[in-house]
């Protein structure tokens, strides 16, 4: 374990952070991310590479621009030393000379996510690329994982994502239909809507993550044949929902831990699914999404930000230390929350950043807690 790597993933990991800094302003503005160069915001004064070094040039400048002497924000050299940080963690945990590349895909998928993150908090939006992006180097990099401590592989990257993506699923329908006092959504999208992951949850729970994913594609071809949108309301589904929970303690369904797992990958898996069949629907017709007015349709295709997040974070994590990661994230949440109260109001902070620091404390420390936990139930050790 050489000083050099440290050193090296620092170095890089601050270079990332200012590139990052050059996405987090421009994606959700729809700019080109590589062209033009950076500019100072006030004066437009082009940034020489002297100005660019991360960090040390926003030190050495006194936090302002050196044409104009207005301020530069002190987040920018923040996320650069952030990355900077995370970078040299994961390196340190995962160091190439032990473990080969497999901290490769983990450096680029915490890259995105905490870009992702900070957009959104200015935008209260993730933006898609960053998230399916995300998801598929977690999932294709789960293959070089094999044989690193505590990183999925291939098998348990995908359950993972799919548990990550089906607990968010759940908790937003369930969450939407007490927010609603228990009444119908309007949405009506074709030929994905929310029917397929619904019913795969309630098959699911009753019957294995196999006939949920069956009963999700029942429904779709039944669209797809009728060329309608056939749907049962939501507060039913979910109603047999519980049901199907209940039963899975009888004799009648697979098994309370087969059937819960059952129903959440299964409508994690199509929730997925139909998320990114709309995000390629609206990269291939832009402005699609403008055509349809918001208040007739809940978007499928927009709202689901959190839950494609959590599917990225299922797939580094393992199903175990996401839920874990969840676990934290509600809890610094509702924390922050009460500081804010107290405090007297503040900026409203989406999920998603919560989400993303739950998951990386699970990731350094989930072990760790597991088995705090069951040593206290009295189980195991
Ligand atoms: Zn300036």
């Amino acid at each position: 374990m050489t000083t050099l790597q440290l050193v090296f993933a620092g170095v890089l990991g601050a270079l990332i952070g200012s590139f990052g800094n050059v996405v987090i302003w421009r994606l959700p503005r729809r700019e080109s991310i590589v062209f033009p160069g950076s500019r100072c915001p006030h004066c437009g004064h082009r940034l020489s590479p002297l100005e660019l070094v991360p960090v040390l040039s926003w030190l050495a400048l006194g936090g302002r621009c050196r044409a104009c002497r207005e301020p530069i924000s002190p987040r920018y050299p923040l996320v650069e030393a952030l990355m900077a940080a995370l970078f040299v963690l994961l390196v340190w945990r995962w160091p190439p000379t032990e473990h080969g590349a497999a901290v490769l895909p983990l450096l680029a998928v915490v890259a995105m996510l905490v870009m992702a993150a900070l957009i959104d908090i200015d935008h209260f939006v993730l933006p898609d690329v960053l998230t399916f992006g995300a998801l598929g180097v977690a999932l294709a990099g789960s293959f070089l994982a094999a044989g690193a401590p505590g990183l999925p592989g291939p098998g348990a990257a995908l359950a993972g994502a799919l548990t990550g993506a089906g607990v968010l699923l759940l908790i937003n329908r369930v969450g939407g239909l007490v927010l609603r006092r228990f009444a119908d959504t309007r949405e009506r999208l074709f030929p994905f809507s929310l029917d397929q992951a619904n019913l795969a949850a309630v098959v699911g729970a009753l019957g294995g993550v196999w006939w949920g994913l069956a009963a999700g594609a029942v429904s779709l071809l039944a669209n797809l044949l009728t060329r309608r949108v056939l749907r049962l309301s939501e507060p039913l589904v979910y109603g047999l929902w519980l049901v199907a929970l209940l039963l899975t303690t009888t004799s009648f369904a697979v098994g309370t831990a087969e059937g819960v797992a059952g129903s959440v990958m299964a409508a994690g898996a199509w929730a997925l699914v139909g998320a990114l069949y709309w995000w390629v629907h609206d990269l291939v017709r832009p402005g699609a999404e403008e055509e349809v007015g918001e208040e007739e349709q809940e978007p499928v295709a927009m709202g689901f930000g959190d839950v494609k997040l959590a599917a990225v974070l299922g797939a580094f994590l393992g199903w175990e230390r996401f839920l874990v990661g969840l676990f934290l994230a509600v809890s610094v949440g509702a924390l922050f929350g009460v500081g804010q109260r107290l405090a007297g109001g503040g900026r409203v902070i989406p999920f998603g950043p919560y989400l993303l620091l739950g998951a990386l404390l699970a990731l350094f420390f989930g072990d760790a807690i597991i088995a705090w936990y069951f040593g206290l139930l009295g189980v195991g050790a």
